[in-house]
């Protein structure tokens, strides 16, 4: 591939979390169970992403990796109607692909068909062999901006590389409770939820008894929320005193998507108002339904970040949401 596609693939492909972004939204897209994470020096050496989804043939292999292809559109009003799976591009393996060495093993599920494994580097098929593997996907990622050294140059330290993966990982364990989930760095477990509990206990898992035992419920719909596009707001909030410092612990989702919203995250600080000191954000797992005509999720199609039509609105009603939740537990 020449040097064009590669710069252009660096745009896309920030840093080790935004590939580790794309294959667990692939895995998920697969109907993955479970999707097991591993990655070697904050996802710089290695990134591997195992499912248990429905898998590919042979073909779909060759096709995954080609550029503009994916199985996930079938006609403009599938664009339109904004997104029910949630990789709709059908490049990131291609990209990915060319700026690291690619391997992906799949078979599908209750099909008669081998494995097969296809090694991409470069932006270039290497190989494609028949091979022995449990049903479903891995795709490894090795050796991220080995060919674009400028890219690689910009990459920090393992430890923040690691805390982005770890934040990508954590937002989708959370949002996908029925799905088993872990992340391991370095081989060790960084966490594994069990793909069995509700929100709840993913925290748990995730975050560990202290976060998750103080966790504030928010549940609010209809009658309960001020004028505005919002139709239901449920998750958890934090109690204040055991907000953490960082932002980031702020986990929004809408429609299922995991998003991020400056009108969801003001109205959420507006509702602990004084409680919040400068550097106390709380830590909130927020899931908003709003009908997909409101929202603009489009913005930037490799961030997540989104718009509504009525922001204003929106943070009225985030904030009135948690709000109410804090009060009930006499905050
Ligand atoms: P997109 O997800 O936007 O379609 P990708 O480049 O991420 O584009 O993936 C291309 C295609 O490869 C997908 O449409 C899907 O058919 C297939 N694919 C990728 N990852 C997996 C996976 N883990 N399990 C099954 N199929 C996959
Ligand atoms: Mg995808």
């Amino acid at each position: 591939e020449d040097t064009v596609a590669r710069i252009a693939a660096g745009e896309v492909v920030e840093r080790p979390a935004s590939a580790v972004k794309e294959l667990v939204e692939n895995s998920l897209d697969a109907g993955a169970e479970s999707v097991d994470v591993t990655v070697e020096e904050g996802g710089t050496e290695l990134i591997r992403v195992a499912d248990d989804g429905r898998g590919m043939t042979e073909a779909d292999v060759r096709a995954a990796v080609r550029q503009h292809t994916t199985s996930k559109i079938e006609g403009l009003e599938d664009l339109e109607s904004g997104v029910g799976t949630l990789g709709f591009r059908g490049e990131a393996l291609h990209t990915i692909g060319s700026v690291s060495r690619l391997t992906i093993r799949s078979r599908p599920r209750d099909g008669d068909d081998a494995g097969t494994e296809l090694v991409f580097e470069g932006g270039d098929v290497v190989s494609v062999e028949p091979t022995g593997c449990p049903e479903g996907t891995i795709v490894e990622v090795a050796d991220l901006f080995y060919n674009t050294p400028a890219r690689r140059k910009f990459l920090k330290t393992t430890a923040t590389e690691f805390a982005h993966v770890n934040r990508v990982v954590t937002r989708y364990a959370l949002a996908n409770p029925d799905v088993a989930v872990s992340l391991t760095h370095d081989g060790r477990e960084v966490f594994a939820t069990t793909g069995q509990g509700d929100l709840q206990a993913a925290l748990l898992s995730v975050y560990g008894r202290e976060v998750a035992s103080s966790m504030i419920p928010v549940e609010a719909d209809g009658d309960d929320l001020p004028p505005g596009p919002l139709e239901s707001a449920s998750g958890l909030v934090s109690h204040p005193e055991t907000n953490r410092s960082s932002r980031e612990y702020v986990a929004t989702y809408v429609n299922g998507r995991a998003v991020t919203s400056d009108a969801i995250r003001e109205g959420i600080m507006g509702a602990y108002g004084t409680q919040l000191g400068s550097d106390r954000y709380p830590f909130v797992v927020c899931f908003l339904d709003v009908p997909g005509d409101a929202v603009d999720v489009n913005v930037h199609p490799r961030k997540r970040e989104v718009r509504f039509d009525d922001d204003d609105a929106v943070r009225r009603q985030v904030d009135a949401a948690v709000e109410r939740a804090l009060l009930d537990h006499g905050l």
